[in-house]
């Protein structure tokens, strides 16, 4: 039946560019496709295919391939040869697996549409679809997203709806050209601090997860729409903590009183901490007590922030204040805190 559909469609002849088949109850695809090596679109949604037939490799000058709405349990090998590429939808199939390779070949992969599916992970892979500026992969399974996607430098949109996300990575940083980040409906608890640096960043949605407080620097993002409806957000509820002395461990004195040597630029210090490279990259990690000035390191008072969102913000209805996470180096900055930050009572 498929061969005769692409028969009817031939009408243009066979240097026809554009080949739609839109629901035609089609179970497999027709292998005729062979002898249109010149076709730039092929359209069948809306069918019931679930393989790609051989003949597809000889489609190279192919760039929209529309299988949105069919029976793919996989994203083939196949795909590997579409080398010419550029938007690929396959909402709506049951892709649980994306074949190795497939990656490598579509290296002018443009757009990616894999809503409605049932992907639980995606391979690191992906990483290599060095072109993509659109990926969506709403309403499928994935329980985290692999860093590797992060070093796709011309993403521009992600949405990521819809999944059972518990977090996204630091290395959300990197995507130095990301605009708009959709992850409504997931399960994160905390978002990263590398989402700060994402200057680029216009349209923010994290509506309907669990999150409590934001990284400090959120409102220096440089947003026109926020939305977190749906969050349990900390209001503004001054606690009345217990305050004991601050004791730190040993380890946390010395990483203080080195770290504090080295801002003073002891050469003795800084000399010998060269040959503590591991010593050297755990104190990189420090962290600067935003009153106080001084570095720490793995000790601190975790204090909340509230700020007025930005005025160019267009932000969900009713937040008035975000909560922001900050960290206080001891509890005799804590004591002369301003009004607006608050200790977060320990459970
Ligand atoms: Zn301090």
């Amino acid at each position: 039946m498929s061969e005769r559909l692409l028969l009817t469609a031939l009408k243009g002849g066979s240097n026809t560019k554009i080949i739609t088949l839109n629901g035609k109850r089609m179970t497999r695809m027709p292998s005729a496709l062979e002898k249109l090596p010149g076709l730039r679109i092929l359209n069948l949604q809306n069918n019931l295919i679930h393989e790609v037939c051989p003949e597809l490799r000889t489609l190279t000058k192919l760039t929209l391939l529309n299988l949105g709405n069919n029976l793919f349990e996989e994203i083939p090998e196949e795909m590997k040869y579409l080398t010419s590429l550029k938007k690929l939808h396959l909402f709506g199939n049951r892709i649980c697996s994306i074949a190795t390779g497939v990656c490598d070949g579509l290296q002018e992969l443009v757009l990616l549409n894999l809503n409605d599916n049932r992907l639980k992970s995606l391979p690191q892979e992906v990483g290599r679809l060095r072109n993509l500026t659109y990926l969506s992969i709403n309403h499928n399974q994935l329980t985290g997203i692999p860093t590797e996607l992060c070093s796709i430098q011309s993403l521009s949109e992600l949405h990521l709806n819809y999944n059972q996300l518990m977090g996204i990575p630091e290395e959300i940083k990197l995507l130095r050209n990301l605009q708009q980040l959709f992850l409504v409906r997931n399960n994160i608890e905390a978002l990263p601090e590398g989402l700060c640096h994402l200057k680029k960043l216009r349209i923010l949605d994290i509506a309907g997860n669990v999150i409590q407080i934001f990284p400090a620097g959120f409102q220096n993002l440089k947003l026109r729409e926020f939305y977190c409806e749906g969050n349990p957000l900390f209001l503004k509820r001054p606690i009345t903590a217990i305050r004991p002395k601050d004791v730190w461990t040993l380890r946390e004195i010395a990483a203080r009183f080195v770290l504090g040597q080295l801002d003073k630029k002891n050469h003795l210090i800084m000399n010998a901490i060269e040959r503590y490279p591991e010593t050297k990259d755990k104190l990189s990690k420090a962290r600067r007590c935003p009153l106080c000035r001084k570095p720490f390191l793995s000790e601190w008072l975790e204090c909340v922030r509230f700020v007025s969102p930005s005025k160019n913000w267009k932000i969900s209805r009713n937040l008035h204040l975000i909560p922001l996470r900050i960290l206080l180096c001891s509890y005799q900055c804590f004591d002369r805190r301003g009004p607006n930050l608050f200790g977060i009572a320990q459970e």
